[in-house]
């Protein structure tokens, strides 16, 4: 049953590349402003649900509701669902050759319609809002990893997001500019943005998440709060997997 509090409904998900079935039965409801950690070893299939849920692939089975749209329904509009769902990604996919400033606005002008002015204006909150407002003239590359993440943070709430989707966020960063990222989506947490991220920071799914997951094997092993999920654990890949880090 379809219930509007839920942000995100994922229903007996399944998805194949091939003959290798990667997802085999997912469900998983997150609220609105809830934030939910998904754990798992490499290769266990979180960046596919992610993926799932921005239309990044397509679905073997099952159904995707994200703020009501029937993800995989015929008649849904993608460009429209697909900027209700941000997505950070693990490599920050800013565009090299354009300044941050038009990285930002880029999707406000191009798919929005929105006039420059306007656009630009929004651009420079949010880049005050990451701590960035200096940077809008600068080019990627002449940007820190941290500040590059905090970049493509920003772009993705140009679109204004329902739910914001993180893959391994701080994962290619240098372990000294974690911490500015993290601040930044700890705030967007503290705003009730809706926020699903896939870490293997352990601080921020006991600090920040609501609910954390343990994905192994393409399903949902575990869930729990994380006070329950690090202090007791009950799967034994969980436990392992805890007992690794
Ligand atoms: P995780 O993010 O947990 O490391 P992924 O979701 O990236 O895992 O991958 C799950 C499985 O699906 C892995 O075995 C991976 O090799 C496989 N896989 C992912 N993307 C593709 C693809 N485009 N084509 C074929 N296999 C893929
Ligand atoms: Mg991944």
């Amino acid at each position: 049953m379809s219930d509007s509090s839920n942000m995100i409904e994922i229903r007996n998900l399944h998805k194949s590349y091939g003959d290798i079935e990667v997802i085999k039965g997912v469900d998983l409801n997150v609220k609105q402003g809830e934030v939910v950690v998904i754990l798992g070893p490499s290769g266990s299939g979180k960046s596919t649900v992610l993926r799932c849920i921005n239309r990044l692939e397509e679905i073997t089975s099952g159904t995707i509701v994200v703020d009501g749209f029937d993800l995989y329904a015929k008649e849904t509009d993608i460009n429209y669902v697909r900027s209700e769902a941000g997505m950070v990604f693990q490599q920050f996919n800013l565009f090299p050759h354009l300044s941050v400033l038009q990285n930002i606005t880029i999707g406000l002008i191009k798919v929005r319609k929105m006039d420059k002015a306007e656009a630009d204006k929004i651009a420079l909150s949010l880049l005050d809002k990451v701590g960035l407002p200096d940077k809008a003239t600068a080019y990627p590359d002449q940007l820190s990893g941290g500040q590059k993440q905090r970049v493509a943070i920003a772009r993705s709430l140009a679109m204004n997001p329902k739910v914001i989707l993180f893959d391994e966020p701080t994962s290619a960063l240098d372990p000294e500019l974690v911490g500015e990222v993290l601040d930044v989506m700890k705030n967007l947490a503290d705003e009730g943005m809706t926020m699903v991220v896939v870490t293997h920071e352990m601080g921020f799914a006991r600090e920040v998440a609501d609910r954390v997951i343990f994905i192994a094997d393409g399903v949902i092993q575990e869930e729990a709060a994380p006070d329950e999920f690090f202090s007791n654990p009950k799967h034994p890949r969980l436990k392992d997997f805890l007992g690794k880090l």
